[in-house]
């Protein structure tokens, strides 16, 4: 069976990116990043998932020496609290991590070298989001050829696939695709505070309620 390395973080992106690889018939490991985020919720989250999902998960612990004054990362950075129709649009906001998805995607290319995976499965998208860069097309494209250069399975031939199924989709597609995957939205986590409930204030809350909104579907998170 054909293997995938799926990077989960319990969101409802990453998890549909997981189902749409368990649906083109990969066998998934999930790696779980813990990252010394905001709060633990979104961890809890993606491991019920990928147990839910019925794939094999590893959680990472990162230790970073710095933050650059992240408000996912420092608790004292406020949660900026941006209108729905600027989010993305002005100045990269204080919820950006430097670099994570580089480091992320880093791991990502070494599990698959090493358990023999042919594809590395994400769920960045451009569309609605925040605007951080190392979610665009251009950036996955640079570290294709980083996968095919770096790993054994590159230089003897063998493909690694960097696949962004959802990052030309809106959020309203990706919640309908999720819908058609049978994805557990309530196990999903897109909040960036913790918190019993999701606040409905941070950018990931309202792009996601618009998500659901202009797909007619309902969140189950609120049910
Ligand atoms: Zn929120």
């Amino acid at each position: 069976m054909k293997k995938a390395v799926v990077l989960l973080s319990g969101g409802l992106d990453s998890t549909t990116a997981l189902y749409w690889a368990k649906a083109k018939g990969y066998q998934c490991h999930c790696l779980i990043f813990d990252y010394g985020q905001r709060h633990r919720r979104e961890i809890e989250s993606a491991k019920k998932i990928a147990q839910k999902a019925g794939v094999s998960f590893d959680v990472i612990a990162i230790k970073l020496g710095w933050t650059g004054r992240s408000a996912l990362l420092d608790l004292d950075v406020k949660l900026p609290n941006i209108p729905l129709e600027k989010i993305g649009q002005g100045p990269i906001p204080s919820t950006y991590v430097p670099g994570r998805n580089t480091l992320f995607t880093a791991y990502a290319i070494s599990a698959a070298d090493a358990l023999g995976a042919e594809a590395i499965v994400l769920g960045p998208n451009v569309l609605d989001y925040s605007g951080y860069p190392d979610c665009r097309p251009e950036y996955y494209q640079a570290f294709r050829r980083v996968a095919r250069l770096g790993t054994k399975r590159g230089v003897e031939g063998k493909s690694l696939k960097i696949l962004t199924p959802l990052i030309k989709m809106t959020k309203a597609q990706i919640v309908k695709l999720g819908a058609q995957l049978g994805v557990p939205w309530e196990l999903t986590w897109s909040c960036y505070a913790g918190g019993a409930r999701p606040c409905g204030q941070c950018d990931s809350c309202k792009l996601r309620a618009k998500g659901f909104e202009k797909a007619k579907i309902q969140d189950l998170i609120y049910a």
